[in-house]
């Protein structure tokens, strides 16, 4: 079993296609977020109009593209996808808004990446329906000026700090997606497991999405390994035993952290005495990419009640003292 299975951040399961919600009605988790949209796509439906630009943020594989897709279903036009670092120009971003029909909606996936330039036409793209178009070369340049149909633009990004001010600005509905609550993991997983012919049963969902680090991503990614797991073994269910056993090797424990998480953690003990420490010292000692600190395990470490942050940095908690089997290096400090 390889670490990247519990690796929110690969995005290997395109064959996943099939385990998608389609609609609000099949989405599971998120309520608060969820209702909202119900309402801005209603109203926009009543008015004829398109729906405002959303921007969606929040750590990999907790449903943004899902909800583009959801949306555009709902409103009922089609979804184009494109993301940030594929639209390498401005005639790349100018041909995709010029495909796209009324009120249709075009999802781009890291919305933070985008080039300077390419942002900056974006900006009356999003702003006035038109876009710029230089043609012909040197002295005898012209630019044309092309009027879009009434489009939505669903972006997406791990971070709204990574946006520029003018671009975040320019989206009307900004919401971010937390992490999944084990019950509704249990509940994506049973899903998913009925959805993939072999059921499981209540408390073998709930070993499998207590494991998943709050993702859906990985939640059903564990749930097709689980499923050859209990199949192989002759099972007709996947069974909180079968669960257990298989993801014991993956190394994911009981609290869904993965070893990546825990080395996190170590190295703060070990070398910080629990900290405060910074990010930046953070990860040279633990030899990770500062992104991936802060993108995919940090905020599951916060959110989970492992860390904390202060002005002067992050710092353990008890939970984790605790967790790891450590003393904790804070006891009975203010
Ligand atoms: P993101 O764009 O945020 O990285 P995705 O929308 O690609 O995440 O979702 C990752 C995977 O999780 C997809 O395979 C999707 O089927 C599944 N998924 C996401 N949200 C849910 C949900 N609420 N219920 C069931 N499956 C979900």
């Amino acid at each position: 079993p390889s670490v990247s299975l519990v690796d929110g951040h690969t995005r290997d399961e395109d064959h996943n296609h099939a385990l998608r919600p389609r609609s609000f009605d099949e989405y599971i988790g998120q309520p608060a977020l969820i209702d909202k949209l119900r309402i801005y796509v209603k109203a926009a439906k009543l008015r004829g109009e398109p729906l405002d630009h959303v921007l969606l943020h929040g750590p990999p594989g907790l449903g943004k593209t899902t909800l583009a897709q959801i949306v555009a279903h709902e409103m009922g036009v089609s979804l184009h996808t494109t993301s940030g670092p594929a639209i390498e120009h401005k005639g790349v971003l100018a041909g995709l808004l010029t495909g796209l029909g009324e009120g249709e909606v075009l999802f781009i996936d890291e919305v933070h990446r985008l080039s300077p330039t390419v942002e900056e036409s974006l900006y009356s793209a999003m702003e006035d329906r038109r876009i710029d178009i230089p043609v012909g070369e040197g002295s005898a340049a012209v630019t044309h000026s092309i009027t879009l149909a009434g489009f939505t633009l669903v972006g997406a990004t791990t971070r709204t700090a990574l946006l520029s001010a003018p671009l975040r600005d320019r989206f009307h509905i900004v919401e971010g997606l937390r992490f999944y609550a084990d019950e509704e993991l249990a509940a994506i997983v049973e899903r998913s497991a009925a959805m993939l012919g072999l059921p499981a049963t209540e408390d073998g969902a709930f070993e499998i999405g207590r494991r998943s680090r709050g993702t859906p991503r990985i939640a059903n990614r564990l749930t097709r390994r689980v499923r050859d797991f209990s199949q192989v073994a002759g099972h007709e269910q996947i069974t909180r035993e079968d669960a257990a056993r298989f993801l014991d090797n993956l190394e994911v424990d009981g609290e869904g952290l993965n070893a990546l998480d825990r080395r996190i953690l170590e190295v703060m003990f070990e070398l910080f005495s629990g900290g405060p420490v910074g990010v930046d010292a953070l990860a040279a000692s633990v030899g990770m990419p500062r992104d991936t600190i802060e993108d995919v395990h940090e905020p599951f470490l916060l959110q989970r009640g492992f860390l904390v942050r202060t002005p002067r940095g992050r710092m353990t908690t008890a939970k984790a003292a605790r967790h790891l089997d450590h003393a904790d290096p804070h006891a009975g400090r203010p």
